[in-house]
């Protein structure tokens, strides 16, 4: 295709998406795209999780991601594991998270990554990009409109060795190391994926404090019986050891104005392995997000939902 094609062909996905956007979205309802190959589940709580990599469906009319740097392994049961989530919430309050899906497999079309890479330049995987990135914004603006503040979590698995989970708050092994040694502190707070909440507090709360203090979200999820890296038992991942930092998603929606957040890379092993592990994820996930909230917002917890 010409490049003036392409242009039109673009322009025309935006006008399809931009009329999509401009409908008003219904907590209680689940919206697909007309072939279900992504899905939004809108919440009603300042809790927005996606999940970019969990998705089954392979299309044969589609190439497969081959370009250079294209990743394509799938996060098993990460969808699972947000329907969890989504049920604890809807069973134990009267709220639940927005959540997006991405249905299409890895192999086809990656979320979290830019759209030249996410599709591997296969323009008619650029439709269920765009929507997929709409809902998560339109997630994020409803949740900000409602609250004043959302929470991003990007929701992923990983087959590392270690069986923990991995946060990524957009810093490397090595700055988690010098943040956790209370050294350029300012530098890694203004990279970090929740600099908006630290500014929030106007130097009252420190990066340190929200990794691997005693009330960091991973040292509560320790607790909880689940071995987390940044936390105060684990503060960072050791040269010799992998550990995934934060993606596209990451880096492109935790640190909208008045949202923070990060990604979570889950471990197989007590995590996903069975739909009891699933439950007793979800549990600890939903007590210590909760608890999160409560503890540095001015969200009211009990104005939630209504
Ligand atoms: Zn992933």
């Amino acid at each position: 295709m010409n490049s003036a094609g392409k242009y039109l062909l673009i322009s025309c996905l935006l006008v399809i998406v931009l009329q999509v956007s401009a409908q008003t979205y219904q907590e209680g309802n689940v919206y697909y795209d007309k072939n279900k190959w992504v899905e939004f589940i809108p919440g009603n709580m300042p809790l927005v999780i996606s999940v970019p990599h969990g998705g089954l469906i392979n299309l044969d009319s589609v190439p497969d991601r081959t370009c250079p740097d294209a990743v394509t392994v799938i996060d098993s049961h990460t969808q699972d594991l947000a329907k969890a989530i989504d049920s604890v919430f809807r069973r134990d309050y009267h709220f639940h998270p927005s959540i997006v899906f991405c249905n299409l497999r890895r192999l086809k079309v990656d979320m979290n990554r830019e759209i030249e890479l996410g599709t591997c330049g296969y323009d008619p995987m650029r439709v269920p990009w765009i929507q997929w990135h709409n809902w998560v914004d339109t997630a994020l603006a409803m949740a900000v409109k409602q609250y004043g503040q959302s929470v991003y979590i990007d929701l992923h698995a990983q087959g590392h060795p270690e069986q923990r989970l991995e946060l990524g708050y957009l810093l490397t092994p090595k700055e988690l190391e010098e943040s956790f040694k209370g050294e350029n502190d300012t530098l890694y707070t203004s990279k970090a994926s929740i600099k908006n909440l630290i500014a929030y507090h106007k130097g009252k709360l420190t990066l340190k404090e929200l990794l691997t203090g005693p009330a960091a979200f991973g040292t509560w999820m320790v607790e909880s019986g689940f071995p987390s890296v940044p936390s105060k038992q684990d503060p960072f991942a050791y040269a010799n050891q992998k550990y995934f930092n934060g993606g596209y998603n990451t880096a492109r929606y935790a640190r909208y104005p008045n949202v923070f957040g990060w990604q979570i890379e889950t471990n197989y092993k007590g995590v996903r392995d069975t739909p009891d592990a699933y439950y007793r994820f979800a549990e600890a996930f939903v007590k210590n997000i909760m608890r999160y909230i409560a503890t540095y917002t001015t969200i009211d917890v009990k104005k939630m939902g209504k």
